[in-house]
């Protein structure tokens, strides 16, 4: 192999490991994470312990060193090629740097050459539970030598608490992130993306004690699609979810951010609207029944009307029962919407 062709296979292969370094360093999402009491308390101790007056935890990134923390002073990131703890993931766990004006690596770097002007380094690696060195503990000191042996084994012990709490601090994140993916599944109406009904009803009592509490108004909107069953019968179940799904997406995009629009069962929706009296609610259901019936569903090729009937509860803040009460209200509504012909809006008591 010529000289040149083994300099690009090194040079691919470290990239090759670099890269995989990285991918292990980005799956802790701990880069740009605000300083945290837990990590300092750490550093100030690797300080302490191996007594010189700097510490820090560095992370090797892509094109920088980024600092989760500092003892003896404030650094946020620096040029990969500043950070003495770029070599630190290169090689050993453990990087000791006695005299750094007398190392090529690092006689010419910036904290090498001006104050506070660095002479001793010594590190130990952070290793992610895959084997990959994603940065440094670190100390340093304006003096040259080298730590006792004892120090340097506290020093790797400590590297390890640091880890430890890398890893705390990423599997706290992913459980939230679980917890939130779960809190949504659980509330929400697979086939339309509305509130299903446990979340719908959960939701209602929150708003029905908020109305009581503030003495604001507190409507209901229910709606029943008319006929639903013949759109069943004459094309098919799988149009008729694609009604719903469609409907959802309408119910969606024409409500405030404030309202909860819920799937209450089968072919039955129902909105939520806080802060609105019975008079606003009616304006509401009525531009909403005009939407449903303009909207153009698709059996196949074959344009599909459908309509809706729609029935308004209403509670005044002095006069609120609690939610059933609320929900009989709009149920009571809708059934004269039912009997008075259908595609109509039926407001109140
Ligand atoms: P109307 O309300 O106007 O009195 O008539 P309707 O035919 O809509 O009345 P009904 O409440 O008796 O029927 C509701 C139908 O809705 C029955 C059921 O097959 C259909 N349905 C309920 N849930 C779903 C669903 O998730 N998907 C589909 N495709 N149909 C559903
Ligand atoms: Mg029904
Ligand atoms: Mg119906």
């Amino acid at each position: 192999m010529l000289a040149e062709e083994k300099v690009h296979t090194l040079i691919t292969a470290h990239s090759q490991a670099d890269h995989f370094r990285l991918a292990a360093l980005h799956r802790y999402h701990i880069l740009d994470t605000p300083a945290c009491e837990d990590f300092s308390f750490l550093t100030e101790l690797a300080a302490k312990i191996c007594g010189v007056p700097y510490a820090f935890i560095s992370l090797v990134d892509a094109e920088r060193v980024w600092i989760k923390s500092c003892a003896g002073m404030q650094l946020g990131e620096l040029p990969r090629g500043q950070s003495y703890c770029s070599l630190a993931v290169q090689g050993e766990a453990y990087t000791e740097i006695p005299d750094l004006t007398r190392d090529a690596r690092t006689a010419q770097m910036p904290l090498t050459l001006e104050a506070p002007h660095m002479r001793m380094y010594s590190s130990v690696a952070l290793t992610s539970s895959d084997g990959h060195a994603i940065g440094a503990l670190c100390v340093m000191d304006t003096k040259t030598g080298g730590l006792t042996p004892e120090q340097r084994g506290t020093l790797v012990k400590l590297g390890r608490q640091v880890m430890a709490l890398i890893e705390l601090r990423a599997n706290e994140k992913t459980l939230e992130a679980t917890v939130r993916e779960l809190e949504l599944l659980a509330t929400t109406d697979e086939l339309t993306g509305l509130h299903n009904r446990r979340s719908l009803l959960h939701r209602l009592k929150f708003e029905v004690a908020r109305a009581r509490r503030f003495r604001s108004p507190l409507s209901a909107v229910m709606i029943d699609l008319d006929h639903f069953k013949k759109v069943n019968d004459d094309h098919g179940h799988a149009v008729g979810d694609q009604v719903l799904i469609q409907l959802g997406r309408l119910l969606r995009e024409n409500v405030r951010v404030i309202d909860i629009p819920g799937r209450y069962g089968g072919e039955e929706l129902c909105v939520i609207l806080p802060n609105t009296p019975l008079d606003g609610a009616c304006k509401f259901a009525e531009a909403l029944r005009q939407k449903i019936e303009a909207q153009v569903h698709y059996a196949g090729a074959r344009p599909l009307r459908i309509t809706a009937s729609l029935g308004v509860g209403a509670f005044d803040h002095m006069d609120i029962n609690d939610a059933d009460a609320l929900l009989q209200q709009a149920d009571a509504a809708l059934y004269r919407a039912k009997h008075g012909g259908r595609n109509r809006v039926e407001c109140g008591a």
